[in-house]
């Protein structure tokens, strides 16, 4: 009965969905969601709260974000002949992306990459393509993705720099190869922007058809869901069109407002994760029958013995400790993990059992 009810009145694609799981995190040490471990110190909070106290929040949040927009503006020095389009998070503007293409429009995007590229597309019942990275270095296999694009002739190509999972930069000849032959939009998504010292918003103004998407999730405000995309005034303009008219909240408004005027704050952050970034992939490469992959991110991707990542991920959340299990996803994520870098503590309690579990319990597993 409600069976006939669901079938008759959803589409197919739909249907065919799995729901987007996020690991349930209580009481364990959360190193799976990119996010910055850090908190603000009690002054800035003190400031904060001033800031929020007279919000007035029976009133409809300002629909275009005027004062936030032209903060990120400034902080993220947009090129002025462009224009930012703000969204509940990088995702939904992947979806208004997406919901603005026709109905037979393809999407392509480098394979592995960020899940929610594909689980839109298919959302939307879209063409979607992941073309394969070659397979040590995770970069972009160019002819590949060239003959694909030519092949395929997609409306829009997704590029994560630095990719996610991989943590690597893609190499910038070969994605201004790319967006020199793309028939239609090349979104750079700079989710990672804060850990990676490289960024394609100076080459806005060079491309047409090139976007750059950012989020403040990663660099500490993953809570307030907030991202923006850059670009183009005349294409900005279409993707205004279907955004819904409060999408972002007054108190995320005047918080991000608040927060990215304090840079030197999450500089000072950011700065620690990447310095013990370093350390983890250090330490990740010593442990025996682990290959850790380098990161510009604020997460390092690495790979088990053959057949021991999800033991090993069982392991360490038995152990307390909560990443990221790759290995189902199949390719060549097979028998990887990924770790966010976490405080210090929380490194060494991840590198302490890992250490355990591979050194001590190798036969077991
Ligand atoms: C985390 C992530 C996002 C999503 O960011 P939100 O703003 O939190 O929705 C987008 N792209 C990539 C590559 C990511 O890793």
């Amino acid at each position: 009965m409600t069976q006939n009810l669901i079938t008759s009145v959803f589409r197919d694609e739909v249907l065919n969905l799995s729901a987007y799981k996020v690991a349930d995190s209580n009481s364990l040490i959360k190193l799976d969601a990119m996010e910055n471990p850090y908190t603000w110190p009690d002054d800035i909070k003190e400031q904060w709260l001033k800031t929020i106290k007279d919000c007035p929040i029976n009133r409809y949040p300002d629909p275009e974000a005027k004062q936030l927009a032209q903060t990120i503006k400034e902080t993220d020095k947009i090129p002025e002949q462009c224009e930012i389009l703000l969204g509940n998070g990088s995702d939904e503007i992947i979806q208004l992306l997406l919901m603005a293409l026709p109905v037979d429009a393809t999407v392509l995007a480098p394979a592995p990459g960020f899940v929610m590229y594909r689980q839109v597309a298919m959302s939307l019942g879209l063409a979607y393509h992941g073309i394969p990275l070659q397979t040590d270095s995770f970069d972009l296999d160019l002819p590949l993705m060239l003959d694909a694009i030519k092949k395929n002739q997609p409306s829009v190509i997704f590029l994560a720099y630095p990719n996610n999972p991989t943590g690597n930069l893609f190499n910038r000849q070969d994605i201004e190869k790319i967006l020199n032959i793309a028939p239609g939009l090349v979104i750079i998504d700079e989710a990672y922007a804060p850990f990676a010292d490289a960024s394609f918003i100076s080459r806005l103004p060079e491309h047409t058809n090139l976007l750059v998407m950012r989020t403040v999730s990663k660099l500490g405000l993953a809570g307030l869901r907030l991202g923006f995309i850059a670009g183009n005034k005349t294409i900005i303009k279409q993707l205004n069109k279907i955004r819904l008219p409060y999408n972002i909240n007054s108190l995320t408004q005047i918080t991000a407002n608040f927060a990215l005027k304090n840079q030197t704050l999450f500089r000072k952050q950011t700065q620690k994760i990447c310095n013990d970034r370093t350390t983890i992939l250090n330490q990740l490469n010593e442990l025996p029958d682990i290959t850790a992959y380098p990161s510009s991110a604020n997460f390092i991707l690495f790979k088990t013995k053959k057949n021991q990542a999800t033991a090993i991920f069982e392991s360490l959340k038995n152990h307390g400790i909560l990443i990221k299990n790759l290995s189902p996803q199949g390719g060549v994520l097979c028998d990887c993990l990924r770790v966010t870098i976490g405080k210090p503590d929380e490194n060494k309690a991840f590198i302490n059992s890992i250490t355990t579990i591979i050194t001590e319990n190798l036969n077991q597993l």
